[in-house]
């Protein structure tokens, strides 16, 4: 396959096929990412995806879950992705699953109808990140995203039938805002109630604006304890509505993964005994692993 830099895709994915559709984010700005810092956003010809998808298709004879890569795959314009979609699901018929990243700006300013026709297409589901729900937070990481943005992004994939996994980050807001980043994070997740949720502990990449900020002092990171707290609150009060937990990212300081509310008490049994066991707890900061 001819990928094109550095490519990403959600731990859950491990087992699907990647079809790099576009090359970078279209926003590029978050303090703490480094994934495409080093691309400039640009679609990639059309013939080009299709040789990739006809070229997988020689060497393959079993494809069953796809995933369109780079960033916000959903900033591709609707025909575009829909001809994407077609091609992959006549030259894959036997594909069960289709997902791609897509940013709640994206999911926004798609109509219901666009989505509805991207979900017949055959695209299932959308992995997008929302980091935080605190809006001091969302501003300091410059994530491009307001509350009412990600509200409305999510009714529309709702409407449309296209199941959203939310990926938000223990720690971003730091150790000063440590408390309001999972309050107002918990509050809006009880609003926008995706289908899965992945909780990561924050990791300082190197050669981002958020590792200068920790160097210089602007940015002090959370304790682990805290960042344990965040998990506890978070568990505590989400409200009971069926969501997949992948609190299981290999940064995170207890491995936790199953369903919401059902496991909910399980889960708060091992975060209550790693805040008072676990040998991290103890520490000034969290060491994790760059993505
Ligand atoms: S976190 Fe997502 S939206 Fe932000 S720069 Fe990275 S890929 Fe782009």
């Amino acid at each position: 396959m001819n990928y094109e830099g550095k490519v990403y895709r959600p731990w859950m994915e491990a087992d699907s096929f990647l079809i790099q559709t576009t090359i970078g984010c279209t926003h590029n700005k978050c303090t703490f990412c480094d994934m495409f810092r080093e691309k400039r956003f640009r679609i990639r010809d059309i013939e080009d995806i299709f040789k990739d998808i006809d070229d997988a298709r020689n060497y393959l004879r079993h494809i069953r879950s796809l995933f369109l890569i780079d960033g916000n795959v959903l900033a591709l314009k609707t025909d575009f992705l829909l001809k994407v979609l077609h091609k992959v699901t006549s030259t894959f018929p036997e594909c069960d699953k289709i997902s791609a990243y897509a940013g709640l700006n994206d999911l926004r300013r798609k109509s219901v109808e666009e989505l509805k026709q991207l979900k017949d297409a055959g695209l299932d589901k959308v992995y997008t990140g929302l980091e935080s729900g605190d809006v001091v937070t969302l501003e300091n990481i410059k994530k491009g995203l307001t509350r009412e943005q990600a509200k409305k992004g999510m009714a529309h994939a709702k409407a449309a039938g296209i199941e959203v996994l939310i990926s938000i980050i223990f720690g971003i807001g730091g150790r000063k805002r440590s408390r309001e980043h999972i309050v107002e994070t918990t509050k809006l997740l009880n609003i926008l109630q995706p289908e899965e949720l992945a909780p990561m502990a924050l990791t300082i990449q190197p050669g981002t604006i958020l590792k200068k900020q920790v160097v210089s002092g602007e940015f002090i990171q959370a304790t682990p304890l805290q960042i344990l707290e965040e998990e506890k609150y978070l568990l505590e009060n989400l409200e009971d509505f069926d969501m997949l937990y992948w609190g299981d990212h290999s940064n995170n300081i207890e491995t936790l993964k199953g369903m919401l509310p059902s496991f909910r008490e399980y889960f708060l049994q091992k975060v209550n005994h790693a805040i008072t066991h676990h040998p991290v707890a103890g520490q000034e900061v969290l060491q994790t692993s760059p993505w």
